[in-house]
């Protein structure tokens, strides 16, 4: 079955999200400093597996060494697996993502989102970037051109949708562009596969 992995910092809406997408309420571990399991999922009758993979980048309280380790594990997990894993969703903050990515883009840093869709594209696993927290976001056009630019893709952002960039809301249950996105990625492998 395929799998798709959900990737991202914390505080990100990632779990908001996969309650969304999954109509699950689960536990998340949101205990800093716990380096969660893989959560798997089930998803419609297409037999897709969801994978929540731990958050990552700054947690207030938790060591920088614990940091570093669950990202490491996350990327372990990516590799291990990319074979059968279909696409890679990285979600973001809408709001902050591109100060983030600014405030840490440096000539020894690259910051994680970028690093993570940089990963995922080269281990040959479509990235999906699922732009969440959409409701705080006024300037949509420009903030979701400045995110594709710091992501190394063309803008207008628009020529990325559906497969590349999906502007959510998950708090409020709107995440369409994102199951678009999926159903484009599941129907593109099974093509792949006749
Ligand atoms: P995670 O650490 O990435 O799993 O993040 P959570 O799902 O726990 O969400 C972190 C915070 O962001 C919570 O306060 C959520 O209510 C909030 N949040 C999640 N999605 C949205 C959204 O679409 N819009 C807004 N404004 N807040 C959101």
């Amino acid at each position: 079955s395929a799998e798709v992995v959900f990737v991202g910092r914390s505080n990100v809406g990632k779990s908001t999200l996969m309650r969304e997408l999954t109509g699950h309420s689960f536990s998340t571990g949101k205990k800093p400093g716990v380096t969660r399991k893989p959560n798997h999922f089930d998803w419609n009758a297409e037999n897709f597996m969801f994978t929540d993979l731990p958050g990552f980048g700054f947690m207030s309280g938790v060591d920088e060494s614990v940091r570093e380790q669950i990202k490491t594990d996350v990327v372990r997990y990516v590799e291990a697996n990319a074979e059968h894993v279909l696409a890679g969703v990285l979600v973001v903050d809408g709001k902050s993502v591109v100060d983030v990515i600014d405030r840490h883009s440096g000539p020894d840093e690259i910051p994680h989102d970028v690093e993570l869709f940089h990963f995922l594209e080269e281990l040959g696993i479509p990235a999906v970037v699922a732009v969440n927290k959409m409701d705080k976001v006024d300037d949509r056009d420009e903030r979701l051109n400045a995110l594709c630019e710091r992501l190394g893709l063309y803008p207008p952002w628009k020529q990325w949708e559906p497969e590349t960039i999906a502007p959510i809301t998950a708090k409020r249950g709107s995440i369409e562009p994102l199951k678009e996105a999926l159903r484009h990625h599941f129907h593109e492998a099974n093509r792949d596969d006749l």
